[in-house]
């Protein structure tokens, strides 16, 4: 059906349930609820809030084999990975249903005229719009934090995603969300853009693709509503000539076929000192040699599906455009034949500026690799796209290391490991990237009005 939202297995590309799409009226409903709700739910107290949030948390962790065979069975992810994505989504709302009352606390603020404060209180029904990638942790990022703030919230998950975007909000009821706290809506994509203009509506965060991110920041701006965005990523993996070799080896290879190389800081450009260039190629090789594609639910599989037909023509694409346009493939580069979104781990070099792989951002598992004569070119290769998202930098000398990540323009670089996820530290970009965090204490501050109160 035209109207509906599937869900298909990218392993065999069978349709496995469809929904369907929700109407104006449902919809006139789910925002009226959201409204209404917002009207009780930021009186309660913080313990209240921290309740649910922790119940959340334990009813993700103890049903966690189920939420991420979801995950598998809809976006094609290893199934361990998506049971660690689950647990890390536990942690996040455990975390702010800790810390959010602490962090949400009046501020006071010091002057020579009085006493001054800052009451941090909600700003109302926000727009959460989601992808696929990871299909509970990317809702729980902005879920924790504003719920924990007392906004309540419409969740646009994307169409592929359906069954465990359902299940969210199944889980919230089931652990005591009042009606309206938390809804999933099952519209387009472009029907999201479009709700923005409801005055119900108070502000919008998107995570996901630059023309889906321009769209949203297009109808906030021309709303005035709050919004925050993240937005593709091409982080550079910068190793040093001073570098662990083979631990940057093991890091950029694991990292890059992780979630099969559909991560926002995903290494995607991995820039090498030419001294040591030939030595870390050639342990790529052997480390590529050992990757075993095949159904994302085995233990011995370590590269997935992508997440759709879709995806991988796009990806098998890129490359092939790539190629025309003077890159080389070194390994794979090529659909695997069999049923599903199979493509084969790919190592491309010779992308030279002017090359539209140089620019952008690769949804897949392609590994391109870049020489350079020292850090400086190192960082200017780094900086040369218009991403901001995260990178790397390994070096056993961390005082150099840090220099290097200082001169990088993006919104997270990370020392000797890969651009990493935890509840505690902020995770965000700059420039074509997108701008607002989330995790960490910033990320409960972006949807609250800091209301100044002085008392003269
Ligand atoms: P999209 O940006 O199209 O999808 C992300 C979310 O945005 C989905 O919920 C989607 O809904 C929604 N959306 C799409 N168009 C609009 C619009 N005009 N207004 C409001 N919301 C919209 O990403 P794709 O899944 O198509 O992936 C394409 C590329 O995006 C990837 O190759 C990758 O480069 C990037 N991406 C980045 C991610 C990240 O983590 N930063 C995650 C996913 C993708 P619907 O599904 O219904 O279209």
């Amino acid at each position: 059906k035209e109207s509906s939202v599937k869900s298909v297995n990218p392993f065999n590309n069978e349709i496995v349930k469809q929904f369907d799409v929700m109407n104006d009226k449902e919809l006139e409903s789910k925002i009226s609820k959201a409204d209404a709700a917002f009207k009780t739910w930021k009186k309660t107290a913080f313990n209240v809030r921290a309740k649910l949030l922790h119940k959340v948390a334990s009813i993700m962790r103890d049903r966690k084999k189920e939420l991420g065979a979801l995950a598998t069975l809809e976006m094609g992810k290893l199934h361990r990975e998506a049971i660690q994505e689950v647990e890390l989504s536990a942690a996040i709302f455990d975390y702010y249903a800790d810390n959010g009352e602490k962090f949400l606390a009046d501020s006071p603020l010091e002057t020579p005229i009085g006493f001054a404060f800052l009451s941090y209180e909600p700003l109302g029904v926000l727009l959460s719009v989601q992808p696929w990638n990871f299909p509970f942790y990317q809702i729980t990022r902005s879920a924790a934090p504003n719920i924990m703030a007392g906004n309540t919230m419409l969740f646009k998950h994307a169409s592929n995603v359906p069954q465990c975007a359902q299940l969210m909000e199944d889980i919230f009821l089931e652990a005591g969300a009042p009606e309206g706290v938390y809804q999933n809506l099952f519209i387009p994509g472009e029907k999201a853009s479009e709700l923005v203009s409801d005055i119900r509506i108070k502000a919008v965060t998107l995570t996901g693709s630059e023309p889906a991110g321009a769209s949203i920041a297009a109808a906030a701006g021309k709303y005035i509503k709050k919004s925050t965005l993240e937005l593709g990523g091409s982080d550079a993996f910068i190793v040093l000539n001073d570098a662990n070799i083979d631990e940057a080896v093991d890091a950029a290879v694991n990292g890059r076929m992780w979630n099969a190389g559909q991560v926002c800081t995903s290494p995607k450009r991995i820039i090498v000192e030419e001294s040591i260039a030939d030595s870390f190629l050639e342990k790529v090789k052997v480390k590529f040699a050992s990757i075993k594609v095949g159904d994302p639910m085995s233990p011995e599989t370590t590269l997935a599906p992508l997440s759709s037909e879709k995806a991988v023509e796009g990806v098998i694409k890129q490359v092939q455009q790539a190629v025309k346009e003077g890159a080389t493939v070194l390994l794979g580069g090529k659909r695997i034949d069999r049923k599903g979104a199979f493509m084969e781990p790919t190592l491309l070099t010779n992308i030279e500026p002017g090359n539209s792989a140089y620019n952008e951002e690769i949804f897949g598992p392609v590994f391109m690799f870049y020489r350079v004569k020292d850090e400086n070119e190192a960082v200017a290769l780094a900086n040369a796209t218009n991403f901001g998202l995260g990178g790397s930098v390994f070096s056993g000398d961390e005082k150099r290391a840090v220099n290097v990540a200082r001169q990088i323009e993006t919104g997270m670089v990370y020392i000797n490991h890969l651009t990493g996820i935890t509840p505690e530290l902020p995770f965000g970009g700059t420039k074509g990237s997108g701008y607002g965090r989330e995790q960490s204490p910033a990320g409960i501050y972006e949807f609250v009005n800091a209301k100044l109160i002085r008392i003269t």
